[in-house]
């Protein structure tokens, strides 16, 4: 989107060989395990992004500051950075490596174009408290709903945070992480903050990745943990391919059979 503002002046449009040339293509990908273009791609220049090419293709600063360009896809909401980074050091994630310690990158004026809704793509905001005090509190200004689209950090929750999260608009649920299972305590103790500073906890959903490095037990252990505390957990298989992983993240995720199947029951159907 910001690619195709940057080159406003000038004819953009999704590829389509049949019918024309081009000067220069620009693809994209987010994920390694995705297929590539399949034909030879026909232009005089071709720029390939994102962290499925690899992880230091970067775009140039001046396309990067460009406002996006909401008519490529007609979308109806914001979406934009305000961070970039992460604090922390997950094995399954390419965000240190890719983006490294975090740093503010602008703010929501960057991207916002007046749009009810703003998808925040932040990979940790909850790791910069001035960063986070700062956005929020222009989301609340501004009475915009938002999506933390790639959630926030529960470990990092404090009763100021919290407050915030409680006036700002939300558009989807606030989404967290119970990616381990040595963070328990952290996990109550965050949802205990929000509910007591006015987070309801139907608004709170938690992914919980399964088959990278726990049990089967502790699996199940997570998400009921967490609809005994009374939130919302997602299950994200690390591996879809595999059988039991595909089906428990069939049973959390379907919010009804969850609620009225137990796990056991499930297994056998
Ligand atoms: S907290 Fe999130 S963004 Fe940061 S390293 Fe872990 S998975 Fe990646």
């Amino acid at each position: 989107m910001k690619v195709s503002q940057y080159y406003s002046n000038e004819n953009v449009e999704w590829y389509n060989p049949m019918f024309n040339d081009y000067d220069i293509v620009y693809c994209s990908k987010i994920f390694n395990f995705t297929d590539n273009y399949k034909y030879p791609i026909k232009a005089n220049k071709v720029y390939k992004g994102g962290s499925g090419y690899g992880l230091n293709n970067k775009l140039p600063k001046e396309i990067e500051n460009c406002k996006p360009d909401y008519n490529l896809y007609a979308e109806n909401y914001a979406m934009g950075f305000t961070t970039r980074g992460c604090i922390r050091n997950c094995p399954f994630c390419v965000v240190p490596e890719k983006e490294g310690k975090i740093k503010p990158v602008g703010d929501i004026y960057d991207f916002w174009e007046e749009q009810d809704k703003l998808k925040l793509l932040d990979n940790n905001l909850t790791a910069h408290d001035e960063q986070f005090k700062r956005i929020l509190n222009q989301l609340i200004d501004e009475e915009i709903k938002v999506d933390f689209s790639q959630g926030l950090d529960i470990r990092l929750i404090t009763p100021e945070k919290a407050k915030l999260l409680s006036k700002v608009k939300l558009w989807k649920q606030i989404h967290f992480a119970f990616d381990y299972p040595e963070i328990e305590e952290q996990v109550k103790e965050g949802i205990k903050i929000l509910k007591n500073n006015g987070v309801k906890g139907y608004k709170m959903m938690f992914y919980v990745l399964i088959g990278y490095n726990t049990t089967k037990e502790q699996d199940l252990h997570r998400v009921r943990l967490l609809d005994d505390l009374g939130v919302d957990p997602f299950v994200m298989p690390y591996d879809k391919s595999e059988n039991y992983q595909r089906n428990f993240a069939r049973w959390v995720n379907h919010k009804a059979i969850f609620k009225s199947v137990s796990w056991e029951n499930y297994r056998k159907t």
